[in-house]
């Protein structure tokens, strides 16, 4: 393997590459438009396109592409030849400025919500000059923004990056008030923890569910799973290792800062991470770290698995996004420092955010609402679906002296000293809670609840909007103030005072705090069907109208696109169900009974006991007959589901028809404990979980 440092960000137009590149002419004003969100001049275009080109062509490539993020969950590119005709039956290799800042794709095929009905099909994509291009499979991909014909949006990207304006607007005002004259941006930055499965390739392919879905639909509990804990940070497999390597490479070359690998609690599971970077690209890069996943997964003969749940009874997989503020002087305002009870800038972010997650735990929730994520949260490992803050006892200490108005007590930080050859250290008290689903973590909030498969950008883009307008709030009031000192130290207050009752320590899993979070009046919203709404709520349009995040129209077009999908998912689910219990579980079963009967029949012509079989048989055939009722009702109600429009139909399938697949589940799964591993059409969760050797 070449090293690291020559391989890294080998397959990237960055900052470094256009330096050398381009003009200096051309270069600063690229410069100069991407700092200031001026629009390029054609000219300039023209240049960096020509240089690109040029740049892509020495690396192989033959094709460009715009890279976007329709609301699919997945990046869509229209792959283009470089080649133009000159008219003599000869081509050169061509790329235009314009073809470089605009693209026209038939948006027809992708979610656009209500807005299809009212515009034009056609959509726009639009070059996003703060993320670099790379070159993927020959192809030089550019990252992109989609449009609406009439310039809504109707991707991941375009409200990530007005949220980062709004914040930015925002939060300046903060820091120039403090007297940080020389900041002129802040920047939201995020690290997201990408769990994933790996499962055997040609076990996986057996499984229709795993293929049509990506998680199992059937599956009886096998004797061993997660219980002994012994997978997690365990020594990685050979075969996984081999995977990681190459995995590396490829997210190496195009500039992702792909650095901590590890193995996650349940068998076959397992997580990377990169070192954080603005949030925009954070996305980006996100984005192509799961498809490269995919691919190099297939490389080596296995199946990543993003599902938020591919198996029950086992973890399911989530993408813990680290999110923070700082200075374009490197000053990140989450950071405590040495002395927290005097930090006031630290202080007031931390009072914003609080107050931001509390006045709007409803779009928080939405953020990450999706039938897969579903499965998670408020499962036993994941955070449940009320959100609430952890601090940690040492910020959560401050917190209460600065509304008790009581002198902070001496803040007791207890050293471990664990044998004299280690050095003594002091215990990190922020991150002892792993069931906070928004946690401090010393110079940073984690909000864990982001599924492993979902797009980071709604919970990104809502974090930003929220904290942007609890920013805006304090700007002016301290803005308007006669003493700023004072009227700092009452903000802040006054925003922890109110805004409390979101802050819990304690374990997030337990019953109890599902009723204490009753009492305190926190939103305990449990599927998407519930969440959803909040999206088209009054407060929520109004506030995403004042950010400039979007407008009614967009509001209403995510509210639709999130149901839409829903309701096709659980109805995919369905439809595999029916399938696979009705065209391999019964016929299996039946093969079974047949094949016993016989054997019974013909130990009872030699006068042999036949009990045994004849009890299997008696349980089997009764199973049978209600697998055969059950297959029967959940088709009927699928079928149903016709009749409604929207949230009826979501909430159908919430309703009726997951229950539903519920039943049909432990019928089949009480079966496969029954029937002879030789006659069950599908490989188990045995194998499937311990299939990577
Ligand atoms: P853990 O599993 O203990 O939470 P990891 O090292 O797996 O920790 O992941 C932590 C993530 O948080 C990484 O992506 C890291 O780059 C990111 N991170 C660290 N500091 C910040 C910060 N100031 N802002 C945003 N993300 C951060
Ligand atoms: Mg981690």
């Amino acid at each position: 393997m070449a090293k690291i440092n020559e391989i890294f960000g080998s397959m990237v137009f960055n900052d470094a590459v256009m330096k050398e590149r381009l003009p200096k002419a051309t270069y600063a004003a690229l410069k100069e438009a991407t700092e200031t969100n001026k629009n390029l001049t054609v000219d300039v275009a023209n240049v960096v396109a020509a240089e690109m080109k040029n740049w892509a062509l020495e690396r192989g490539a033959t094709h460009f592409a715009h890279w976007f993020q329709p609301l699919t969950g997945v990046t869509a590119e229209k792959h283009d030849a470089f080649i133009s005709p000159v008219g003599d039956g000869t081509v050169i290799m061509d790329f235009s400025g314009k073809e470089l800042i605009k693209g026209e794709p038939d948006g027809s095929s992708f979610p656009s919500g209500g807005i299809r009905a009212t515009f034009e099909a056609r959509g726009y994509t639009n070059w996003d000059p703060t993320s670099y291009a790379f070159i993927k499979e020959k192809t030089l991909c550019i990252p992109t923004a989609f449009f609406a014909y009439g310039g809504e949006a109707l991707d991941e990207k375009t409200p990530l990056l007005r949220s980062m304006d709004a914040v930015n607007k925002q939060a300046l005002r903060i820091v120039k008030l403090f007297g940080m004259n020389n900041v002129e941006n802040m920047i939201t930055s995020v690290g997201p923890e990408q769990e994933y499965f790996l499962v055997d390739r040609e076990v996986c392919e057996q499984r229709p569910d795993l293929v049509y879905c990506g998680r199992t639909l059937f599956g009886a509990k096998p004797p061993k799973r997660q219980e002994l804990a012994d997978h997690y940070f365990g020594a990685i497999k050979p075969r996984v290792k081999k995977f990681m390597e190459e995995l590396n490479e490829e997210l190496w070359k195009i500039g992702i800062l792909s650095k901590t690998e590890h193995n996650e609690v349940a068998p076959a599971q397992h997580e990377i991470a990169p070192i954080y970077t603005e949030t925009n690209v954070a996305l980006d890069h996100n984005q192509i770290t799961m498809e490269i996943l995919k691919k190099v997964a297939k490389r080596h003969d296995m199946v990543c698995l993003l599902h938020e749940k591919p198996f029950a009874g086992v973890n399911g997989s989530g993408k813990h996004t680290n999110w923070s503020i700082a200075t374009d002087t490197g000053i990140n305002l989450l950071k405590p420092g040495s002395d927290p009870e005097n930090n006031k800038i630290f202080q007031l972010m931390l009072a914003a955010v609080i107050q931001a997650v509390d006045d709007y735990q409803d779009l928080l929730r939405v953020s990450v609402a999706s039938a897969g994520n579903d499965h998670r949260l408020g499962g036993n490992e994941a955070p449940p679906a009320i959100i609430s803050i952890f601090l940690g006892d040492e910020i959560g200490r401050l917190v209460d002296s600065i509304i008790s108005g009581a002198e902070l007590k001496n803040i007791e930080r207890f050293r471990i000293d664990g044998a004299t050859v280690l050095p003594a250290f002091q215990s990190d008290t922020t991150d002892r809670n792993r069931t906070s689903p928004f946690a401090f973590t010393g110079n940073r909030f984690e909000f864990r609840m982001t599924g492993s498969e979902q797009s980071i950008g709604d919970a990104c883009f809502v974090i930003n909007t929220i904290v942007a307008e609890s920013l805006m709030q304090f700007a002016d009031k301290l803005e308007a103030a006669e003493d700023f000192d004072k009227a700092v130290d009452e903000v802040i207050k006054e925003a922890l005072t109110a805004h409390h009752r979101i802050i819990f320590n304690g374990d997030n899993y337990t019953d109890e705090w599902v009723a204490e979070a009753d009492r305190r009046g926190l939103l305990n919203l449990t599927s998407t069907v519930d969440a959803a709404p909040y999206l088209i709520a009054k407060k929520n349009v109004e506030l995403f109208k004042r950010h400039r995040i979007f407008s009614e129209i967009e509001s209403t077009a995510r509210y639709e696109i999130k149901l839409d999908e829903y309701a096709k998912l659980i109805n995919i689910e369905a439809l595999t169900m029916i399938e696979m219990a009705k065209r391999s579980i019964a016929p299996s079963v039946s093969e079974y009974c047949r094949d016993l009967a016989n054997t019974a029949l013909a130990k009872k012509e030699l006068g042999v006991n036949i009990k045994a079989e004849k009890d299997v048989l008696d349980k089997i055939s009764d199973l049978a007959a209600v697998l055969n009722d059950k297959i029967a009702i959940l088709e009927e109600a699928e079928l149903k589901a016709d009749e409604f429009e929207m949230l009826e139909k979501a909430n159908y399938f919430h309703d009726e028809v997951i229950p539903k697949m519920n039943e049909l589940r432990l019928i089949c799964d009480e079966l496969e404990t029954m029937t002879s591993a030789d006659y069950w059409p599908f490989p188990g969760y045995g194998e499937l979980l311990f299939s990577v050797k």
